[in-house]
């Protein structure tokens, strides 16, 4: 097995090496070197300690001293070296509670979460695969190194990974290993949010995000999103759907483009469902105001996930406008787009296509064809540079002022009268015409 080392990583390779050290590329870029994708990033185990490390390199960052790791500079990049390292006991599954350094590669991998993640190279001895990760890339399975129980006791995050790896490179999860999550699942609520958010995304914007579902089937949901749990449990009697709404949610997502935001607001766009259920005297489902309340339960959900306001404003304006219908008319296009913000394009497009991908296929054509014509009114608009916002407005708050109106409350009022009158015209955006129509309007 011969793996092109990148020029950086040889060197810093060769420079521990020449000094007496061991060193070795680790972990997730020789999985990914194997399975010719391209790796992230380069980790580097040496049995060098820290303060070796930097005595070698002329630049270095303390990035986790405490656990062995330097960030060595070359030319501008960043590489991880690590010293190999048994991980001590765990404190309540959330991190060692020491580290101690080990001479032994042997050992350092043995620490790892999974056969595939814990293989090393260098040139001098080629692949060290004591776990049989190769095997198990070949079979493509994620199998813990040693007793998953054991592994999953130490750190509870483990098991999410398990799922983000399945997700990510579409393998499946070793029967023991999926056992042990199974029994373990409840272990995760001692994993800090951070922790979990990382991993959730890196599983949402995978190649395979359905693999969700094993989220759901092991019990993690039940601790990081029991929402997600109610929607399972809401069937959805109607002639739009043919799946629970947790399973029109993961159809949804897998049918959305692989970004984080969209990924996000598919998952709780229907989050709302299960509390806004009702059922009509015909046995018919209907969920009205869903879009509103999953947009207040999203932001609930994303704070409690730890995820940072950006984000946030951005799913939750989606989910709240996911199933608006604005009528194919400029006008009431323009409206839309003010009343959701422009922002949000042309990210709705995706969304509502997605949503209407993860339904039955009840007027389908018809749904896909409103989104079309929705979304080339969008395009039109926005190629005539037509006035969407205040800030678009062909007159500001110093051009009223100078045209005799005081400063205050109803100075901002009128501006947003004139926009109103300026989405329905947009012909009319000029000074000369908004400053005759505020006068004409009085004032
Ligand atoms: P990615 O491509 O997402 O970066 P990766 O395999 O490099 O994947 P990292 O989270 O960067 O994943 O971790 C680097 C390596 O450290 C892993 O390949 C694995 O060997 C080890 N590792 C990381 N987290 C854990 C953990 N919680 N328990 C055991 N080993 C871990
Ligand atoms: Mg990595």
């Amino acid at each position: 097995m011969v793996i092109q080392l990148p020029e950086k990583v040889k060197y810093i390779i060769d420079t521990l090496m020449e000094a007496g050290y061991e060193a070795y590329a680790v972990g997730g870029c020789i999985r990914d070197s194997i399975l010719g994708r391209k790796p992230g990033d380069w980790d580097i185990t040496t049995s060098a300690r820290p303060m070796q490390v930097k005595q070698l390199f002329k630049k270095t960052i303390d990035t986790g001293i405490q656990h062995g790791t330097v960030t060595v500079m070359i030319s501008g990049e960043g590489f991880e070296v690590t010293t190999y390292r048994i991980d001590g006991e765990y404190e309540d599954g959330r991190h060692p509670k020491e580290v101690r350094f080990t001479a032994s590669l042997f050992e350092d991998l043995k620490r790892r979460d999974f056969t595939i993640n814990a293989m090393a190279y260098n040139e001098k001895d080629g692949l060290v695969d004591a776990f049989f990760g190769r095997r198990d890339l070949e079979e493509r399975v994620i199998r813990c190194v040693g007793n998953p129980k054991e592994r999953f006791e130490e750190d509870a995050l483990r098991m999410m990974r398990a799922i983000r790896f399945a997700a990510q490179l579409g393998f499946s999860i070793e029967e023991g290993t999926k056992d042990a999550i199974a029994e373990l699942a409840d272990n995760l609520s001692k994993v800090s949010a951070e922790r979990i958010q990382v991993e959730l995304v890196k599983l949402l914007v995978s190649n395979h995000p359905g693999e969700f579902m094993t989220a759901y089937e092991t019990g993690l949901t039940r601790v990081f999103l029991p929402e997600f749990d109610a929607m399972i449990a809401t069937p959805q009697n109607n002639k739009h759907h043919c799946y629970n709404v947790g399973k029109h949610t993961i159809e949804a997502v897998k049918n959305s483009p692989p970004d984080k935001v969209i990924r996000l607001t598919m998952l709780l766009h229907d989050v709302a469902k299960p509390v806004c259920k009702s059922i009509d005297e015909e046995g018919i489902y209907h969920f009205y105001g869903h879009p509103a309340k999953g947009a207040q339960m999203a932001k609930e959900i994303l704070k409690r996930l730890k995820f940072d306001n950006d984000t946030i404003r951005k799913v939750c304006a989606l989910i709240k406008s996911h199933d608006d219908m604005p009528p194919l008319e400029p006008k009431a296009i323009r409206r839309a787009i003010f009343r959701t913000g422009l922002e949000q394009y042309p990210a709705l497009f995706a969304v509502k296509r997605a949503d209407a991908l993860g339904k039955n296929q009840y007027q389908r054509a018809e749904k896909m064809a409103y989104i079309e014509g929705y979304q080339k009114l969008y395009e039109e608009i926005l190629e005539k540079q037509q006035c969407l916002t205040l800030k678009d407005l062909a007159v500001t708050g110093k051009d009223l002022i100078e045209a005799g109106m005081k400063p205050g409350k109803e100075l901002g009022e009128t501006l947003e009268k004139l926009l109103e009158h300026v989405l329905e015209y947009p012909q009319d955006n000029q000074k000369e015409i908004l400053i005759n129509l505020i006068k004409k309007i009085k004032i």
